[in-house]
């Protein structure tokens, strides 16, 4: 069976779906490996590495006639276009957000499966969840960003020049990428503090050496699978409100909070940057064109406000770190094909719980549940999210 990688076509992607050393266990398993050229480029892989590696170099055109084409986004419409009924495409698609894409694919009679699909509970699972392994690396970078744009230490410093007291930091969602943002800003030194609407994940955040808030304005909004719910429209205007308090003590805010499915929320309002010391700092890592967690965030550009608040739209950053994504993500992509070979041939069963949570289209139908239903995908413009 031919598997190939292709070159990501997003603008500003520099990630590749699989490097050379994830490879020796692929092709121990039968597979027949193909690579565009110049696909890991970005990631400061070239095409010797993969050829020495033992994957064929190719042009796109032949790479994207493998029985099984991977990637890390999305494939563009001429992708799509390119593809053939029976082909496997397997990359992250996003179909909760954009069905349209899953449609096509399904329209074309590709069989599409979406890595940030994988049912993240299973514990088999776990080899395969791109979603922590980019999230890891989102949160770290996220510190980084803050460290460098604030104009101070993050540590205590006492130098015959002064002394300098440590950075107050502030996570906003405790997920994956916040634990790892808290993890990274302690070791550079700050005093931080978390908040999620996820009580249970106070005992994380401490045991990464933040202080959990509280708010008394809101409940617990623990949803399904470990995920926030969406909040109700007052319960958004609480939340914003006593968050503001918090935000104006701190000196950089990092926003990473997600309701699968939606928009981010927004936790940072106008009325709080208002509030905040000139010289502050905000890392939006939800910043989006529909809008991210702090207003005025723009995805990709830093603007500095009139009161002198510096707010980086942080959106795409397992981007910035090609080299580290790109060996997480080929590691997850490598696990998930080792699971579904059989005999060197992919074996689908969509009877396997883990199997049905990632497989979005098939022999020309939809067949995602949460796709499958009329209605059941949630638009990103829905007032409630
Ligand atoms: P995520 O990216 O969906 O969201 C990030 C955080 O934002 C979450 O902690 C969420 O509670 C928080 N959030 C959402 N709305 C908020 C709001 N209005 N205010 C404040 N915070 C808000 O989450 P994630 O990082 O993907 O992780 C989600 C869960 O999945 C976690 O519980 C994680 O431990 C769990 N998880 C489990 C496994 C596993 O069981 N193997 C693997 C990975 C992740």
């Amino acid at each position: 069976m031919k598997v190939s990688v292709v070159k990501e076509t997003a603008s500003g992607e520099r990630r590749v779906a699989l490097v050379p050393e994830a490879m020796v266990k692929l092709r121990a398993a039968g597979l027949e490996l193909l690579v565009q050229s110049q696909a890991g480029d970005g990631a400061w892989l070239n095409d010797d590495a993969y050829a020495e590696a033992g994957a064929s170099v190719v042009s796109r055109t032949e790479a994207l006639s493998a029985d099984v084409v991977l990637m890390v986004g999305k494939p563009d419409a001429a992708t799509v276009a390119a593809l053939r009924p029976g082909q496997v495409i397997i990359g992250m698609l996003s179909p909760l957000t954009e069905p349209d894409l899953a449609r096509s694919l399904a329209a074309a009679g590709v069989t599409a499966l979406s890595m940030d699909m994988i049912p993240r509970t299973l514990p088999r699972a776990q080899p395969m969840d791109v979603l922590s392994s980019q999230a890891n690396i989102a949160g770290y970078k996220a510190a980084i960003i803050g460290a460098a744009e604030y104009g101070r230490f993050f540590p205590l410093l006492i130098t015959a020049a002064g002394t300098a007291r440590p950075a107050k930091v502030l996570v906003l969602g405790t997920g994956v990428a916040g634990l790892q943002a808290i993890g990274t800003a302690r070791r550079l030194g700050a005093v931080v503090s978390a908040y999620d609407v996820r009580p249970e994940t106070r005992s994380e955040v401490e045991s990464v050496g933040a202080t959990f808030i509280e708010l008394t304005s809101v409940g617990p909004a623990s949803g399904e699978g470990g995920y926030a719910r969406a909040l109700t429209e007052e319960e958004r205007l609480s939340q914003q409100q006593e968050l503001a308090a918090h935000i104006a003590r701190h000196d950089v805010v990092i926003t990473t909070a997600q309701v699968p499915g939606r928009r981010p929320p927004l936790l940072v309002t106008d009325d709080a940057i208002k509030e905040m010391a000139a010289g502050s700092v905000i890392v939006d890592m939800g910043a989006s064109p529909l809008g991210g967690n702090a207003a005025g965030s723009v995805p990709g550009q830093t603007v500095v406000t009139e009161n002198g608040v510096t707010i980086v739209g942080a959106s795409g950053l397992p981007s910035t770190m090609p080299a580290a994504a790109s060996a997480m993500y080929a590691r997850n992509l490598s696990a998930l094909l080792l699971y579904l070979i059989k005999d060197g041939e992919l074996a689908l069963d969509p009877e396997d719980e883990l199997q049905a949570g990632v497989v979005i289209a098939r022999d020309g139908k939809i067949v995602h549940p949460a796709l499958a239903q009329e209605g059941a995908v949630r638009a990103l413009s829905d007032p409630a999210s």
